[in-house]
């Protein structure tokens, strides 16, 4: 049949649901809630899981209370509402499937509840089981209604794959139920899903051994078998992720082709000076080597954005500092962003120190610094002298600009986020800067990280960026031995075993936990710990103190003496976690060891052991622990790689929060999870690399190209397009 314009035919897949019989004004506006409103949201609202014989559990088949969820395709037997105190009524109900009984419980909504599950009501029952007086029992489970042959049929491993849709309250009022949902869904694959258009060539659906989309979307939610299933799935998240990719490949090129960006021409006397004679040391291999990569991108005319990987201590500073050098001597602004205060801080002090001499003007830009300074800052930065400039997020502020920015470099950017690396890098941050009337240049920009990102996290998160490495550190440094105690009993005796050696010449951080996110507790806890240990175990020793809520000049001179060892113990929050450099600092001891993360863990012990003696951290935590807290504890006294312990993080904590991957503004992933999809997510990266390099702006897959437009580009705004 012609499809004219206007024709329902035409375009259904943009049709609102209420299109589908079946689905009135008041269901679609409860599919709204769920974020579906078209017909083509509907294909794409998926079974959570799937029931056949082989995935139910048998009633008689329970032990004891089970970890996750549980599915039981049952018949209910017996009903009663029972009176409690106070007016409360509960619901409870005896479901057999045949090889057992087990006691389903409602406390809420027990009149409605009482209604709808009756003697010989026959349906799929979800939850977690507890056990009760020795029967197992599920309060409030997940219901899919059955009919009564589908429970026989499905009890006997006749019937068909059933698909259990996420439900929720919105469905519940509107009498979805898991039934009704079903066969709304059954209607819907079997009226659009044929629609649905193919976006890949055939070849690639060959070469991947992937099925169409309507078929894979058949799959998923009508499942003959596992393995049409897995086939489903695996198409969805096939098409999520190299859609997601090539929204990287897609920058990444036209960055590359279309962004004009500064072509330095050389590297100068300055910074052979700073190379050669300010530096104390060599550079190692992988400096030099990361330094060509980086002077490689900078001399090119189009932007650098290229990620620095390196362990804690690897020397990536030294790197900024260079780097900074040659776009201010090729006569340029260059930012260094540090994500706190004590940082940038540091890095100043450090600049400083090697520039010391050099013709080349270095300025620092905080929060906390007055008004009236700022101002003068604000003034100077506007007027675009080349120069380095270091500071915190006050950097991105409207008010600061800087008019002549050639370089901006990230430290420690899984502090900052996503969205807000990109901000730096767009050119209308440095609004006013102006080189021949229109033309805005962007700056090139430099990431650089400490914690080591898993690849497949990095592939996602940071797809759009040349990675450099380094995987070497410096000579010299000690090994650090990392030991968890059980603070209860051992924090005496291993206290007073840490005096001796800081009497012997021994130099010890103490560092106290974030408590509940709140500056001030931190600041207690540190406090308290301080006075604690200043008049116990570490009586008539000098010891210093550090917090984030001290004024510049006095954490300044608190580092600064410990530094001296003029107080060889310093008690601190976790403001030392980034960058601080105290190369004669020997041992670390970490309060409430279980309430600190992974990579922040390994960020504190990356302080001690710099300057070429062996290091001691200890780590005490307070019973009872957690199993990821307790996986974290362990990893730690197992390894000091940073890689190591970066995929472990990511296995424990899930990609969830990892590195906020939640706040990090990137359009969520729905299908794929980058921790058990790893080597799908890999080969979608080469997938949307070969893509775009056959063609940069997609038009040879106007398919492709079209969904592309509609998913990836809409929902990041970011990225114009064009
Ligand atoms: P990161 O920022 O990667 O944690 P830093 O740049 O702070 O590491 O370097 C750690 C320490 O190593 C600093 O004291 C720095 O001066 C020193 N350092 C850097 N590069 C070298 C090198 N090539 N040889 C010796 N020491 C180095
Ligand atoms: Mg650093």
């Amino acid at each position: 049949m012609p499809s004219t314009p206007g024709n329902k035919k035409a375009a259904p897949l943009e049709l609102p649901v209420a299109y589908l019989r079946g689905i009135g004004p008041r269901k679609a506006s409860a599919f709204k809630q769920v974020g579906v409103t078209t017909l083509r949201d509907l294909l794409y609202y998926v079974p959570r899981r799937y029931i056949d014989r082989s995935t139910a559990t048998k009633i008689g088949s329970i032990r004891g209370e089970t970890k996750g969820e549980v599915s039981i395709i049952g018949r209910i037997t017996e009903v009663q509402m029972v009176k409690g105190r106070g007016g409360t009524n509960r619901y409870e109900a005896a479901l057999d499937d045949g090889t057992g009984t087990l006691h389903l419980i409602w406390f809420r909504q027990t009149n409605r509840v009482r209604k709808w599950i009756t003697e010989g009501f026959s349906a799929v029952f979800s939850g977690k089981v507890n056990m009760y007086g020795g029967i197992p029992q599920i309060a409030h489970p997940e219901v899919m209604s059955l009919s009564k042959g589908e429970a026989v049929d499905l009890q006997q491993g006749k019937g068909r794959w059933i698909a259990l849709y996420p439900g929720g309250k919105e469905f519940d009022k509107v009498d979805l139920d898991q039934r009704a949902l079903r066969n709304l869904m059954d209607r819907a694959v079997g009226e659009y899903v044929h629609s649905v258009p193919e976006i890949w060539p055939q070849q690639l659906l060959d070469q991947f051994k992937l099925p169409t989309l309507s078929d894979g979307l058949r799959m998923v939610h009508r499942p003959h078998n596992a393995k049409e299933r897995d086939l489903g799935w695996k198409r969805l998240k096939f098409d999520e992720l190299v859609l997601f990719q090539l929204l990287w490949s897609w920058s990444r090129r036209r960055n590359r082709d279309k962004v004009k960006g500064i072509a330095y021409p050389e590297v100068g006397g300055l910074t052979r000076a700073l190379i050669e004679e300010k530096l104390p040391f060599q550079l190692t291999d992988a400096q030099k080597r990361v330094m060509r990569e980086i002077w490689n991108d900078m001399k090119q005319p189009h932007p650098m954005t290229r990620l620095l990987q390196g362990d804690v201590g690897s020397g990536k500073t030294v790197i900024a500092l260079i780097a900074m050098c040659i776009a201010v001597e090729n006569g340029h602004q260059a930012a260094l962003m540090a994500p706190t205060e004590i940082l940038a801080e540091q890095h100043w002090l450090t600049s400083r120190k090697f520039l010391d001499n050099l013709d080349i003007h270095v300025d620092l830009l905080t929060g906390s610094m007055s008004e009236k300074e700022r101002r003068g800052k604000y003034e100077r930065l506007s007027q675009g002298q080349p120069g380095i400039i270091i500071g915190t997020h006050a950097l991105i502020q409207d008010k600061v600009k800087l008019p002549n920015l050639g370089l901006t470099i990230i430290d420690e950017q899984h502090r900052f986020g996503v969205a807000q690396r990109l901000k730096l890098m767009e050119p209308d941050h440095v609004k006013g800067r102006n080189f021949d009337g229109s033309d805005l240049l962007r700056p090139d920009v430099l990431v650089m990280t400490a914690t080591p990102i898993p690849r497949s996290l990095a592939l996602t998160l940071y797809g759009d960026l040349d990675v450099s490495r380094l995987d070497e550190m410096p000579p010299g440094r000690g090994m650090v031995t990392t030991k968890a105690y059980n603070a209860d009993f051992e924090r005496q005796k291993i206290y007073q075993q840490i005096a001796g050696r800081v009497r012997k010449g021994d130099r010890a951080y103490v560092i106290f936990p974030l408590v509940e996110q709140s500056e001030k507790l931190d600041l207690a806890a540190a406090e308290t710990g301080h006075e604690e240990l200043s008049a116990g175990a570490f009586k008539g020793l000098k010891v210093g103190l550090l917090h984030g809520r001290m004024k510049m000049e006095e954490k300044a001179e608190a580092m600064r003496k410990f530094a001296s060892g003029e107080t060889p113990v310093l008690v601190s929050t976790t403001v030392v976690e980034v960058g601080v450099d105290v190369p004669e600092a020997t041992i670390m001891i970490i309060e409430h060891a279980e309430r600190f993360g992974l990579s922040q863990l390994h960020q504190l012990r990356g302080r001690i052991g710099r300057g070429g003696r062996d290091g001691f951290c200890c780590l005490f935590f307070y019973p009872p622990l957690g199993r990821t807290a307790e996986g974290r504890l362990s990893i730690m006294q197992k390894t000091t790689d940073g890689f190591v312990i970066a995929e472990e993080d990511l296995r424990l904590r899930g990609m969830g929060d990892f590195f906020g991957v939640k706040q990090s503004g990137l359009p969520p992933l729905r299908f794929s999870d980058i921790v058990e999809d790893q080597d799908l997510v890999r080969l979608t990266r080469k997938v949307a690399d070969d893509l775009i390099n056959q063609s940069p702006d997609l038009r040879q897959f106007p398919a492709l190209e079209k969904e592309f437009r509609r998913t990836a580009l809409g929902r990041v705004g970011w990225l114009e397009a064009g």
